[in-house]
């Protein structure tokens, strides 16, 4: 069973430059269904609160150009599993400006990668960032929002490579709305050979072993530079990386993941590059394409 056509929600990470608004109309003016951004500058710690005619013309421009679901992704600075307490405590803070904004946005999901520990066991890490999730959504009315763990590559010491992490940070959080994000080349680099058939299956399998399929809200589909097992993060475009064009539509049209969007999170130099992976992602599930 595969999917095709108009039930394959397809967007990219759009960038904010000049106003929040404007990463809705780069989505929608490549032709896309959903749609991922920041809500701030992802390298800085500070961010300015938004301000309510900002929050109206974004809910607005939403509403107007049709894109659902919207996903944030916050900054990259949060690290939850941080074996510092400073930045731990920092990080909660963050995170928890982050479920504001995203909930001031009327956004439906906010991704976060789950951190990285030094000096310190996995399962400590997993506790920590169990246990600072849990802080950062304790007044927040996230009911309207799921938070989103995802995999990550295991660069350096990051935790949530496996999806045994991940299941463990579910487990941790217990009741609260929390899914997982899929990203394909962080999972390549983490050691899951999806480019096979086999190898994707093996996935499957250990996915369903794990998290569960359920829970997996989100893919980020992108190819890598990095070798199989080569535990580093770099992106790629689509089909021209060591995933590939096969590999990469077997997961975009796999029944396992029916109705999650996928998103792109692909280099981009000029719009060009991004007009580029989007046609290929698409002709995919072209009607009789
Ligand atoms: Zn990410
Ligand atoms: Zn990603």
């Amino acid at each position: 069973m595969s999917a095709s056509g108009d039930d394959v929600r397809i967007g990219i990470h759009a960038s904010i430059s000049g106003e929040l608004p404007n990463a809705l109309r780069e989505a929608a003016g490549l032709g896309c269904r959903t749609v991922q951004l920041f809500s701030r500058n992802p390298r800085g710690w500070e961010a300015r609160a938004l301000e309510v005619a900002e929050i109206r013309a974004f809910r607005r421009e939403r509403e107007r150009l049709g894109l659902d679901p919207v996903i944030i992704h916050a900054p990259y600075l949060l690290n939850l599993a941080a074996a510092t307490p400073q930045v731990r405590e920092r990080s909660i803070r963050a995170l928890r400006q982050e479920i504001k904004r995203a909930l001031q946005l009327g956004a439906d999901y906010l991704v976060l990668h789950p951190g990285s520990t030094l000096g310190r066991s996995i399962e400590d890490g997993i506790r920590a960032c169990a246990r600072a999730i849990r802080r950062a959504v304790w007044d927040a009315a996230v009911d309207s929002l799921c938070l989103l763990l995802e995999n990550t590559a295991g660069q350096g010491h990051q935790i949530g490579w496996r999806f045994e992490h991940l299941a463990a940070l579910l487990e941790e959080v217990g009741e609260l709305p929390v899914g997982i994000c899929l990203d394909t080349a962080h999972a390549f680099a983490a050691g899951y050979d999806l480019a096979t058939e086999a190898g994707f299956a093996e996935m499957l399998a250990q996915l369903r072993a794990t998290v569960g399929l359920e829970r997996v809200r989100v893919l980020h589909l992108n190819d890598t530079r990095v070798a199989c097992g080569g535990r580093v993060d770099r992106h790629w475009h689509i089909g021209e990386g060591n995933l590939g064009a096969e590999a990469l539509r077997r997961i975009l049209t796999s029944a396992a993941f029916r109705g999650c969007p996928f998103i792109l999170e692909t280099p981009r130099k000029t719009v060009e590059d991004d007009r580029r992976n989007l046609a290929r992602v698409r002709a995919w599930v072209a009607p009789n394409g």
